[in-house]
């Protein structure tokens, strides 16, 4: 059996959890495991990757890759794959990845499987759990033919430590054509969050149109400072302007899975409940009790959100706060 290749990914915060998420995934199929990364500051995080699998770590540091423009990964990617031929090359499914995973399947003629949840032998051949139609329908697609690329939904799998080894680091060099370096990346914004991330947090509480006015997200922001959550949202008060695109969950947004998620004034629409039906514990607010979200909730409240809200964090305030 040749290997198994995850696309790892390096942030301005250090390894991408989505590729920790993968390494653990794909270790448990029983195949040799490697890593490639492409940035300056790849050998940063070569340690992280040998500890959660990668035997062996295919690393590029020219500067170019620092834009984290498709076209130079891309470029790498495909001159690596046409050589080492592994079985099977794995990407999160983040914004980078994704241009990088089209134009490396593009270059190297092979299958690509976008919005896989999980993966799976059959004998020889490789299963790839996917959603698709809007993550309307699941489905098994049978993996075949020359090093098929597959992305991955980050927060699929929980990350875990594997037995600590360091891993064998290869060096990448390829030559970038000077028309894959026309365009750079001058400028790149990280938003500013207090608290814990959204895909992070281990509460999550969620508003939806049901809050009436945006002023009343700062509801939720107290409920999330008392219990240390974040706070996300149902795309339609995004839509609206309400609160900023970083916050949504679900099928266009983030995809969450902390231990307790209270959905506040949510219907729980599908596209919203793909995105936080893995969370341990759902607690939902809606005055309708017919919601499909209540089908989901563990906990539902029938009810007001500016009622119900407000009664809630006086409680919490008098046991945490
Ligand atoms: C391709 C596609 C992708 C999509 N992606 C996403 C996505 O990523 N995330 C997402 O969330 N949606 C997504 N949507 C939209 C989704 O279909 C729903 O329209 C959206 O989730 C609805 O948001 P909502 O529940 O806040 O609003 P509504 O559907 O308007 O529901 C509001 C709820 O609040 C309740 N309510 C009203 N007033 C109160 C009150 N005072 N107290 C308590 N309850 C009250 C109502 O009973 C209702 O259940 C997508 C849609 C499409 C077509």
């Amino acid at each position: 059996m040749g290997a198994i290749w995850v696309y790892a990914e390096r942030t301005a915060a250090g390894v991408a959890p989505v590729t920790l998420e993968l390494l653990t995934h794909v270790r448990s199929l029983g195949q040799p495991v490697e890593a490639v990364v492409l940035h300056p500051d790849g050998a940063s995080i070569t340690d992280a990757l040998g500890a959660h699998g990668a035997a062996r770590v295919h690393l590029g540091t020219d500067p170019l890759f620092a834009d984290r423009l498709a076209q130079p990964a891309a470029d790498a990617l495909a001159a690596l794959v046409c050589e080492h031929r592994p079985d099977l090359l794995v990407f999160g499914a983040t914004y980078d990845a994704r241009d990088v995973c089209a134009r490396v399947g593009a270059r190297t003629g092979a299958a690509v499987v976008a919005n896989g949840t999980g993966l799976r032998r059959d004998g020889d051949a490789i299963l790839v759990d996917s959603s698709i139609f809007g993550l309307t329908l699941q489905v098994t697609t049978r993996v075949g033919g020359p090093t098929p690329c597959v992305l991955i939904r980050p927060r699929s799998f929980v990350a875990e430590a594997g037995p600590a080894r360091a891993p064998e680091i290869l060096p990448v060099v390829v030559a970038i054509p000077p028309e894959h370096q026309r365009v750079r990346r001058v400028e790149s914004v990280t938003a500013v969050e207090t608290g814990p991330k959204l895909e992070e947090a281990p509460v999550v509480v969620s508003g939806g149109r049901g809050l009436q006015d945006p002023a009343n997200f700062r509801l939720l922001d107290r409920i999330a400072e008392l219990l240390h959550g974040a706070v996300g949202a149902s795309r339609a008060v995004v839509d609206a302007g309400w609160v900023p695109y970083a916050r949504q969950v679900g099928q266009t947004g983030k995809t969450v899975k902390p231990t307790v998620y209270i959905a506040c004034g949510i219907s729980g629409a599908m596209q919203h409940t793909v995105g936080m039906k893995g969370a341990r514990h759902i607690v939902a607010i809606n005055k309708d009790p017919d919601a499909p979200i209540f089908r989901l909730a563990d906990l539902g409240v029938v009810g007001d959100t500016l009622t119900v809200l407000p009664a809630v964090i006086e409680e919490l305030e008098r046991r945490v706060g």
